[in-house]
Order: structure tokens, then C-alpha cells, then sequence
């Protein structure tokens, strides 16, 4: 029953002072105001986070480009039950985006072996799975490996 120890108040209570109160409430009010203002801010500071794992470049096509050109692909579409974790999201410039549409990557990828290869340089935080299905979609759908007859 070691875990009902009770703490040791009276031992502690002069060398430790509880903190200043004035402090104590400046940091709630400080907190209740990030949690105020997160919601909407949350989205963007997501994508700039992307964005700076990714070194503001384009997982497909490998160039670098402003925020303001850039877009968060999903790896596996939203529609196709990817989630919204950073091991699904990249950063994608907007004609890259544009190409791929919703596609999931490996389907994308399958026939650009050059966006493909920029792809698993760069996407280094994408889940282990994700990118084993854009190795194994490059495989089956890649016609220059089919061995010659
Ligand atoms: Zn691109």
C-alpha cells in the first residue's frame, strides 16, 4: 500500500513556499486566453509546422517554395479514411496538388518515378506504411521493371 503515502506537508511547508498567487493567476489568465484564440489559429499553425518539418519543399516535385504557395496534402486521402497526423500530411506546392488531386500518393506516384523518388527523400515523416504502399504500388504499376521476353 505504498501508494498511499501521504505526501510530506509539514516537513516541506517552510522551504517550499506555495507560489505568489499574483503569478499563479496572471498564468491562468494567460492560458484562458490561448485556449480562446487556438481554435481558429490551430489550422495555420498546423500547416506551418508541416511546412517547417518539411523545410518549406514540396515532397513531389523536391522545390522550395513561400507558405503562401504551399498546401498540406493528404498522403491518403481524407476521403479514403486518412487521417489528419502528421504522418499523412506533407507539404505540396500547388500544382503538384493540383496534379495529384484526390488521389492517394502511391496511386500518384506509381507512374513518376522522379516525383516518386523526390517523395521518399523528402516525406520522412510520413508513416512506415504509407510509404511501403507507394514502394509496393510502384512495383506492381512501374512497366520498366517487367523483365524483358
Ligand atoms: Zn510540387
Amino acid at each position: 500500500m505504498s501508494w498511499t503515502q501521504p505526501e510530506p506537508r509539514a516537513g516541506n511547508a517552510r522551504t517550499q513556499p506555495e507560489p505568489r498567487p499574483g503569478r499563479a493567476a496572471e498564468r491562468l489568465a494567460g492560458a484562458r486566453v490561448v485556449a480562446a484564440v487556438r481554435p481558429p489559429a490551430s489550422g495555420a499553425q498546423k500547416r506551418d509546422a508541416i511546412f517547417q518539418r518539411d523545410g518549406h519543399r514540396c515532397v513531389y516535385c523536391g522545390l522550395q517554395f513561400d507558405a503562401s504557395e504551399l498546401t498540406l496534402d493528404h498522403v491518403e486521402p481524407r476521403m479514403r479514411g486518412g487521417d489528419q497526423s502528421g504522418g499523412n500530411l506533407v507539404t505540396c506546392c500547388e500544382s503538384c496538388n493540383r496534379e495529384k488531386g484526390g488521389q492517394p500518393a502511391w496511386s500518384f506516384l506509381a507512374t513518376r518515378p522522379a516525383q516518386r523518388e523526390n517523395f521518399l527523400r523528402y516525406a520522412t515523416a510520413t508513416w512506415p506504411r504509407l510509404r511501403r504502399a507507394v514502394e509496393q504500388a510502384a512495383r506492381v504499376n512501374n512497366p520498366t521493371r517487367r523483365p524483358k521476353l
